[in-house]
């Protein structure tokens, strides 16, 4: 028997204890899969926008993969904390793998950043998603009328939908109450999206660019002289040798380039070659606009600045400049990458591989690619794993670690107690009228599951 922690049950830890208990080479691998949280599934319930229905839809396989008898999920257990140091844990198990993701956003660096209506997107992304140490934040919508979004990834592109959608669209997602009825009276009318490079540079994918066209009410426009100084835009030679993702696209905006702009309502403005030079506020201390410097091309994929600045107004500003991973105390790390240094998912202290500790998803390779890419990643350490099951097996063990858990006075939720999460999350919507709405605090969902 082989009993292997997972600390994670986001989409990495998650394909991570699938691969482990349904290979065949090492018998008898049961695996703990822990999470911070009460609730599982990590990014695909508390970062995947609450409109994207299909990809939400994934939780359903990796709810079955929870749900296999060889796997137990335990959430609302902090590892790394005083209760389980990471050094408990490897006592407790044969083996650790880490799939703790990448929690923190990055900073522009900028003066202005820390006044009022200045936001991470991944801060505006948890409290929408109702992730329970978001719920007291506060945007202060009814008093925007323009956003400005930093950034030109996925992210970006979500929270620039999500403020630009109507209420209508976002009361059949599982959206938290509060966080619906604030962006069902926001005065909204205008986001731009602003990116410091260009648009054949853009790291967001073309479906996700295409939708901001689809947006009932919504104007989505870019500016044709803007998108001309990528050097690509008007060589199709150079446009064709493009990677698929960014030849698409260009397609894509140059159709809205060349399209009326109408007047709809709400505006999306898509924004290249601006790089952030600092955010402006008023006497309140409230972000009123963001100074933006124009740059260009500098011939190696990069930009410089020019010289010449523009404001674009604003009373809510979002930065949404990547992730980066957070140290774990007991973990070795790299503060240049935000990972944990590693050979194929086996932890490297001191440049050699430490048995019996792993790491995969973003805590591994750091933050990117979509969920699907998980899958490989959490393969290739599951095989690092098995490949050292041998010497990981002949450790005993002092019994099970759920005993060892509780005595260390944590309260672990086991799968019924998340079950029952998810049905007061049914009851909940229903009481609104609504499809299930996520319980947005910890004392709602420690509550439901029978732990308050
Ligand atoms: P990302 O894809 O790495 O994009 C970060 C963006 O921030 C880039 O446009 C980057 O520009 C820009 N940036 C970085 N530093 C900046 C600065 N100082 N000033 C101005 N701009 C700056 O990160 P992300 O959007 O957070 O996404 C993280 C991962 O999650 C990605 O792999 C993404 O695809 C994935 N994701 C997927 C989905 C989906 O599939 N629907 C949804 C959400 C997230 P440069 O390119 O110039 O550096």
């Amino acid at each position: 028997m082989l009993r292997v922690a997972v600390v994670g049950s986001g989409p990495s830890g998650v394909y991570a204890a699938q691969t482990l208990v349904q290979q065949r080479e090492v018998p008898g691998v049961l695996v703990d899969v822990l999470d911070r949280l009460p609730a599982p599934y990590g990014l695909v319930r508390y970062g995947v926008a609450p409109d994207h229905e299909k990809i939400k839809s994934l939780q359903g396989s990796l709810r079955t993969v929870l749900e296999d008898e060889r796997i137990r999920f335990l959430g609302n257990v902090e590892v790394g904390g005083p209760a389980l140091p990471t050094g408990r844990l490897l006592e407790l198990y044969h083996a650790v793998v880490y799939c703790v993701g990448a929690a923190r956003d990055r900073l522009l660096g900028i003066p202005g950043e820390d006044l009022a209506g200045v936001h991470s997107a991944t801060s505006f992304v948890s409290w929408y998603s109702g992730h329970p140490d978001a719920v007291d934040e506060s945007f202060d919508l009814p008093g925007v009328d323009s956003a400005v979004v930093v950034g030109a990834g996925n992210v970006a592109v979500d929270v620039t939908r999500i403020l630009a959608r109507g209420p209508a669209e976002l009361e059949p997602t599982d959206m938290p109450q509060p966080a619906l009825g604030a962006l069902a009276i926001s005065g909204l009318r205008r986001v731009a999206m602003v990116a410091r490079r260009g648009p054949s540079q853009g790291k967001f994918t073309t479906k996700e660019l295409r939708e901001l066209g689809t947006l009932p009410g919504v104007d989505t426009v870019v500016d044709p002289a803007e998108l001309a100084i990528d050097p690509v835009y008007e060589d199709p030679a150079a446009a064709a040798a493009l990677p698929a993702v960014a030849r698409r696209n260009l397609e894509a905006l140059r159709g809205w380039a060349g399209a009326d702009p109408g007047g709809s309502g709400r505006r999306i403005a898509l924004r290249f070659y601006l790089r952030p030079a600092e955010i402006l506020g008023g006497p309140d201390g409230r972000v009123t606009a963001m100074r933006f410097e124009r740059t260009a091309p500098d011939g190696r994929g990069g930009v410089s600045g020019t010289g010449v600045f523009e404001d674009i107004e604003a009373q809510l500003v979002l930065r949404s400049v990547g992730y980066k991973g957070v140290p774990l105390a007991g973990l070795p790390f790299d503060p240049s990458k935000g990972t944990v240094p590693h050979a194929a998912g086996r932890v490297l202290r001191a440049g050699r591989a430490s048995v019996g500790e792993y790491v995969a998803g973003w805590i591994k390779r750091g933050p990117t690619g979509v969920i699907g890419t998980n899958r490989p990643c959490a393969k290739e350490t599951a095989s690092s794993l098995l490949q050292d099951a041998g010497v990981l097996a002949r450790r005993e063990l002092s019994g099970d670690p759920l005993d060892a858990l509780r005595a260390a006075g944590l309260h672990p939720v086991e799968w019924p107690g998340w079950l029952a999460i998810e049905a007061a999350e049914t009851d909940l919507g229903r009481s609104f009228g609504r499809g299930s709405v996520k319980i947005p605090d910890w004392s709602g969902l420690l509550g439901a599951a029978g732990l308050a």
